[in-house]
């Protein structure tokens, strides 16, 4: 992480947050932040040492008892204020989105109100916490179940959603009643900070939510951490199983959620407007670096030939440009390196035989920001490294299969198993789809099935380490522990005071 572009005083500097205050990082190490749209260096970020991570867990640590002890109602009427000060501030959140990671600011304002709906799923935490009660189990015993916090936790969270996806952990660990250390993406570490002023200003405590930058150096130290009790990872599949094998190795429980390829099925029945449509937003928006993006159409039967002439209609509407630009309908990649590697696939893709019925690389605006046009390669197969990687770009594969049961074996041979849809008008082959395909989250008609934040949100295969997923009833699970109480009074009977009880009941 030494490229720098600009000189050093021309970037923002961004700190660490530990203990409900900025934490100027001590370790020498930094690394840059560029503005996607230009290709120019507008930050430079902290990188954590170990020593650092023990500050930020110590601060987690210490304000746990107090935090934890706080009263369901108190908690509840925290996160409204926190609800508020996020969705008064939604467009400064959005403006960094646009700023560090280059997405465009409608699809940023997007960003924000989904991970919103998770912070107001939050605020319901007393009616999510309530536990079971048996009364008489056994004869004067009565037996009841309470779920508890399980104490300091962290998050390490990728560059694609860098407000959306802390929201996804921090809101219902805090509201469980956890205390959190954040590690989000180094490339876009913005969004974090403007969330730890704004839990400050709502009142939370110092140190219950703290954010510490880096790479390697500091996930390490936070999975090797006792006092860390959980961890949450969203990020590509190599390092969740990393961080899943390490962090359950140290004891803790551990949820990581990892990348995808993303089939849409397209039966010869479908709506191939609405199919077309489909494909190309859910293909090209956010450049395609979504985990819930489609990579692959797989048309079935004769349907091939018109739906990729009804997607590349639709091509050119396709405006790529600066996210601040309202005419922008798509954004620049993350980094140069990035945009780099999904060139090479798209050259790769041509080599191995695909068809390219568009190529982003002769469309990409001109300049040094880290654009790519869109891209459609057609006859995509298996053996092509652009079926088999996640190419997490504008890249959108069509392969063609014969029947229903080919496109299934497709979705259930693949590795990942994240999101998957179907288009069809047939309810009855759509309802078979729901219970034959191996994938967490299933669309019909519906090409981006995002759970909405009172269901949650994972994948399956090597979408996901670990058996809970991310926010909903499941992160209620992940960030708490249960405790069963079996409870027997002496009967009021025997008691020395005259209570007026009966002797015999
Ligand atoms: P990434 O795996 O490179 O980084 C994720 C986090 O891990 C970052 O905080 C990063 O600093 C850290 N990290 C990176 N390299 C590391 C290493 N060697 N050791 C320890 N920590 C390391 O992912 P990314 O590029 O930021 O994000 C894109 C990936 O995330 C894609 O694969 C995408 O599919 C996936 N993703 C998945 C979901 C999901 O819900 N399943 C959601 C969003 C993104």
């Amino acid at each position: 992480m030494t490229e720098t572009i600009q000189a050093p005083e021309a970037v923002k500097l961004i700190h660490h947050w530990i203990g409900g205050k900025p934490y100027e990082g001590q370790s020498g190490r930094s690394g840059p932040v560029f503005n996607p749209a230009t290709g120019a260096q507008t930050g430079s970020v902290d990188f954590a040492s170990v020593e650092e991570v023990d500050a930020a867990v110590a601060a987690a640590r210490d304000s746990f008892p107090e935090w934890r002890a706080m009263s369901l109602g108190r908690r509840a009427e925290l996160f409204f204020s926190i609800r508020e000060l996020l969705n008064a501030h939604r467009e400064d959140l959005a403006r960094l989105l646009v700023a560090e990671h280059g997405k465009v600011f409608s699809d940023a304002m997007g960003e924000v109100a989904r991970g919103l709906e998770v912070v107001e799923y939050s605020c319901g935490i007393p009616t999510l916490l309530k536990g079971g009660f048996s009364e008489q189990a056994s004869t004067g015993i009565d037996v009841y179940s309470i779920r508890q916090p399980v104490g300091p936790v962290a998050g390490i969270t990728p560059f694609n959603f860098p407000a959306m996806v802390p929201m996804w952990m921090w809101a219902p660990a805090l509201a469980c009643g956890n205390t959190f250390v954040l590690k989000p993406s180094e490339k876009d570490p913005s969004a974090s900070i403007l969330t730890a002023e704004l839990l400050k200003e709502a009142g939370v405590p110092d140190g219950v939510f703290n954010v510490i930058h880096g790479d390697k150096v500091a996930v390490d130290a936070v999975l090797a951490h006792p006092d860390l009790k959980a961890v949450s990872f969203v990020g590509s599949t190599p390092i969740a199983r990393y961080v899943y094998e390490n962090g359950t190795k140290a004891g803790k429980r551990v949820q990581a959620l990892g990348g995808a390829k993303n089939h849409m099925i397209v039966l010869p029945d479908a709506d191939i407007e609405m199919a077309a449509d489909a494909a190309v937003s859910a293909g090209y928006g956010s450049a395609g670096e979504r985990c819930m993006a489609v990579s692959m159409v797989v048309a079935v039967g004769g349907v091939g030939d018109e739906l990729v002439s009804a997607i590349k209609e639709r091509l050119p509407k396709v405006k790529v440009g600066d996210g601040f630009d309202p005419g922008s309908e798509m954004g620049p990649l993350v980094t140069r390196e990035h945009r780099d590697k999904v060139a090479a696939a798209i050259e790769k893709g041509a080599e191995q035989g695909a068809t390219v019925v568009a190529d982003g690389r002769e469309t990409a605006p001109e300049g040094d920001g880290f654009f790519l046009g869109v891209t459609l390669l057609d006859d995509v197969t298996t053996e092509m490294d652009c079926y088999k990687d996640e190419i997490f770009g504008p890249v959108l594969g069509v392969t063609r299969v014969a029947t229903y049961d080919e496109a299934l074996r497709l979705v259930n041979e693949n590795p990942y198993g994240n999101g998957t849809a179907i288009f069809t008008r047939d309810g009855g082959v759509a309802r078979q789809f729901q219970f034959d395909v191996q994938a967490g989250m299933v669309g019909i008609n519906v090409p981006i099935p995002v759970p909405v934040a009172y269901y949650s949100f994972g994948g399956w295969k090597a979408s996901l380490f670990g058996d809970n997923h991310a926010y909903g009833p499941e992160s209620i699970n992940f960030y708490t522990r249960g405790k069963v109480v079996t409870s027997r009074w002496p009967d009021p009977a025997t008691s020395k005071v005259d209570l007026g009880f009966p002797q015999t009941r």
